[in-house]
């Protein structure tokens, strides 16, 4: 299949789904444009492309405007780990508001397609389960999640409201809980914080009594999903669930992790942090049926190489990304 080379730009494309998202789009031979801030990420992730000729980095705040000319844009630019989105949650708002109305802004003054990295965020602590598109959520406004959770719903929001208004070309992606390699050591994250503490022999922290659950997708399936909705049929606006219906208590992985990895480590229980959703799994007709897009990798499979890249990665040294401006 011949693919027309494409200017995309990718917003938190240093991040760790932006730059697997760079990697992928630019072996499929488009030009990349990465705009980053470095908020949650280092270049780092992207060092490895900087030498080749269709890939372009700018040091940029998406709640600034921004005048690039592209044909598509994924706007990923968003802290999307619990500690880091709650460290300076006013900022956090901007990012998803202020960032959502710059690159639609963008996108309709250049007519550029446009995807927006939603979350299952927006279903809050869901009362239906598993989350279909159709359900409006369980939000609370004024929690310690809320920044994150409202952010990316007034972003939703702008984006249809760009798209009835102005026509702009709009895709809105519900990404449930994606790991693998790229993620910082110390983002908070469950997968990535149960993993270095294994390796590292610390107790591996379950918040509340690990009853809660989680969907897990690997990152290579969520790459697939998010280009494949962005190059589908234009009335395809979604929102449309991207995740891996496979659903694990906390108390699950953390054992699974300790058995893959090895670890002689102890399982210790914390309190439960404010709003932490109990339950979690995307209902992923729509993407099925719409995209052809089923996610194949299983937790077992995509922890092997994740539990690898941080096995790597503890034994180099580097500064923190939030120590950097
Ligand atoms: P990440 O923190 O690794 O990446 C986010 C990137 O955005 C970082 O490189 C960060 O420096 C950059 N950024 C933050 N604020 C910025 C700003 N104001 N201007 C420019 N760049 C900025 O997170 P991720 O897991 O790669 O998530 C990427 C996107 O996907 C986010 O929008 C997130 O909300 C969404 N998402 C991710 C998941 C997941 O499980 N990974 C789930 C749901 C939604
Ligand atoms: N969690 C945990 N221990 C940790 C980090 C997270 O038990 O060290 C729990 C957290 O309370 C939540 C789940 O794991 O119930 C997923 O947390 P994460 O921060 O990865 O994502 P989110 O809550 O946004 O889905």
């Amino acid at each position: 299949m011949t693919i027309s080379t494409k200017r995309i730009l990718i917003t938190g494309g240093a991040g760790f789904l932006g730059s697997h998202l760079c990697e992928y789009l630019l072996n499929q031979g488009h030009e990349v444009l990465c705009v980053d801030n470095f908020y949650t990420s280092t270049r780092r992730n992207i060092l490895h492309l900087l030498k080749q000729p269709n890939f372009e980095l700018m040091r940029h705040d998406v709640t600034f405007p921004l005048y690039v000319e592209v044909d598509q844009i994924y706007n990923m630019a968003c802290p999307a780990s619990p500690i880091h989105y709650q460290r300076d949650p006013v900022q956090t708002t901007k990012t998803s508001v202020h960032g959502a109305i710059n690159m639609l802004g963008l996108a309709k003054r250049t007519g550029a397609r446009i995807l927006q990295a939603s979350t299952s965020e927006v279903y809050g602590d869901p009362q239906v389960h598993p989350q279909t598109e159709d359900y409006w959520g369980n939000v609370n406004p004024i929690g310690v999640r809320s920044c994150y959770d409202e952010g990316k719903r007034c972003a939703e929001t702008l984006f249809f409201d760009y798209h009835r208004q102005h026509g702009t070309g709009i895709k809105v992606a519900r990404i449930f809980n994606t790991y693998g390699p790229r993620m910082l050591p110390e983002d908070g994250r469950v997968v990535s914080s149960f993993i270095v503490q294994a390796l590292q022999g610390n107790d591996i922290t379950i918040y509340g009594d690990g009853s809660q659950s989680r969907s897990f997708c690997y990152v290579d399936d969520m790459v697939k999903g998010i280009i494949g909705l962005m190059n589908s049929k234009e009335e395809l606006t979604g929102p449309v669930n991207l995740g891996n219906p496979g659903e694990f208590t906390i108390k699950r992985l953390a054992e699974i992790v300790v058995k893959m990895t090895g670890s002689d480590s102890n399982i210790v229980y914390k309190p439960l942090p404010q709003d932490d959703p109990r339950q979690r799994k995307p209902d992923i007709s729509q993407a099925k049926a719409e995209l052809n897009w089923d996610p194949g990798v299983t937790l077992d499979e995509g922890l092997k190489p994740t539990i690898a890249y941080f096995q790597e990665r503890l034994c180099q040294t580097e500064p923190g990304a939030l120590s950097n401006p």
